[in-house]
């Protein structure tokens, strides 16, 4: 696996893939670990994650540092990112427990309950763009319940994924709890098949996501998907506009456009769209881009060159299909993988900044009538992810919430995830929920238990 640094365009680190020896040797080790890790008590389990916690603030900076150099987000989003992952080992380590607590159900027996029971090891395959994150929002919880994990990271980041083993070894999980292995994709369906492995999650790509869940699915095992996303921000006409377009701007360019639920596709009713394509365009022209280690960027490079030209595609068969460029539309001239931030007024369905995900700086601009052509375009994607709607009008923002087809919407305010809220989407987004309750309960049995 060859790490190439965004921000320079030059080769960092190459790490070799885990031959077939070793990922057979890891599989035996989960199998042994999850037949003690599964009877420990909350409390011990709590105890190593409270300790995974620490590891992690504890390195902030390594860690930052090191997602900065494999995949480019600026280094205060790579801090943030850590401190998010002791947030949520804090939270289940804490709520883990109350969350799994057996439930006594009124039936004809004498007692009846519920359990939730540990399934056993658990693949997640995973992608590049919140290295650490997205790692620990499945982890933190799918080992407070009993499990053990198996991780294969993207293979751009395979330093993270390297680390990630090491914050869960250095907290005291017995051996075999937590395991990376650096495999390309094309060795997932191997691993995913191996009886030793009870269910896979994957965050990634829909076509990454169809193509394991087709192999779960042979395989008769469960899965959870987190997929890609178009999430429309939908601006009324009685929104408060500055905080509508503060809000745009950090929500298209967050990670330096390349989230799952950054805003993609920027629904404007008439009476405020000519007001909110100039400050738009104004704002996003006066972002500073540049080296992702340097505090006062705003926006760095994308993750990969391979990205950043089908990026430029999809702007280049947007504006021919008939959209209007007001600003950026072109790769930087630097070395490293920089893209101008760039706006699209005009966007329309059947043009590809709308029908597909823009992986990086490139806001879609959508103009609509109402409230209603509003919902009618939120909904008319592929896509189910996140959402948001802004309006000074609560009530009616949450009665129009209630229409819109995803996973979350998020009224006056930016779409972000939250240990404690259920996350994710539906359609081709995916199906499945990690965090809060609802995320510790994707990957155990739920038991029922009858007594006469
Ligand atoms: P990706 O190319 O789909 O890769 C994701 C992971 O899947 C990587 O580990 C990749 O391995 C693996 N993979 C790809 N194709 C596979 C296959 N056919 N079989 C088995 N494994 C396969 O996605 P990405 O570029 O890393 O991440 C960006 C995507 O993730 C975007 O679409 C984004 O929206 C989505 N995402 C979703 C969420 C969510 O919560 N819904 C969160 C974050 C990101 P290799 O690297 O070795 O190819």
């Amino acid at each position: 696996m060859r790490v190439i640094n965004p921000a320079t365009g030059r080769v960092v680190r190459e790490v070799p893939d885990h031959d077939e020896t070793y990922v057979r040797g890891a599989l035996q080790r989960a199998a042994r670990a999850f037949e003690d890790w599964r009877w420990t008590a909350f409390e011990d389990r709590a105890a190593r994650m409270r300790a995974a916690e620490g590891v992690l603030r504890d390195r902030k900076d390594r860690y930052a540092t090191l997602m900065v150099e494999e995949m480019g987000k600026t280094l205060p989003s790579a801090e943030a990112e850590v401190e998010k992952c002791a947030w949520v080992c804090e939270h289940y380590a804490e709520h883990a427990a109350a969350y799994l607590a057996p439930e006594a159900v009124p039936t004809d027996a004498s007692r009846s309950l519920v359990r939730f029971d540990p399934l056993g090891p658990v693949l997640a395959v995973m992608p590049w763009n919140f290295p650490f994150w997205q790692v620990f929002r499945f982890a933190a919880p799918a080992l407070m319940a009993g499990n053990v994990g198996l991780l294969k990271h993207a293979s751009n980041v395979p330093g993270c994924a390297l680390a990630i083993e090491e914050v869960f070894r250095d907290a005291g999980f017995p051996e075999g709890c937590f395991q990376t292995l650096l495999i390309p994709s094309s060795r997932v369906e191997a691993v995913l098949r191996d009886p030793v492995v009870r269910a896979v999650t994957l965050t990634g790509s829909d076509p990454a996501g169809r193509s394991v869940a087709a192999a779960a699915g042979r395989a008769l095992k469960k899965t959870v998907l987190e997929l890609g996303g178009s999430d429309p921000f939908v601006v009324l006409a009685d929104a408060d506009l500055d905080l509508a377009l503060t809000t745009a701007v950090t929500a298209r360019i967050l990670n330096n456009g390349q989230s799952c639920i950054a805003a993609k596709r920027f629904i404007v009713e008439e009476p405020v769209a000519d007001r909110f394509e100039a400050d738009f365009t104004r704002r996003m022209e006066a972002l500073r881009v540049g080296d992702p280690m340097d505090r006062a960027t705003d926006l760095g490079p994308l993750a990969r060159e391979d990205l950043l030209v089908e990026l430029h595609d999809q702007v280049t068969r947007t504006v021919a299909a008939g959209a209007r460029l007001l600003t950026g539309g072109r790769r930087l001239d630097r070395p490293g993988f920089f893209y101008a931030p760039t706006v699209l007024a005009g966007v329309e369905p059947g043009m590809a900044a709308h029908d597909e995900e823009t992986f990086g700086p490139v806001a879609a601009v959508c103009r609509v009538r109402d409230a209603d052509h509003a919902i009618a375009l939120a909904n008319r994607s592929a896509f189910g992810l996140g959402a948001a709607i802004f309006s000074r009008d609560t009530e009616r923002a949450l009665a129009l919430a209630e229409r819109v087809e995803a996973g979350s919407v998020f009224i006056n305010g930016l779409v972000k995830s939250d240990p404690r809220l259920p996350f994710g989407g539906l359609k081709a987004s995916g199906y499945g929920r990690e965090l809060g309750v609802f995320g510790i309960r994707e990957f155990v049995n739920v038991k029922t238990v009858w007594v006469r």
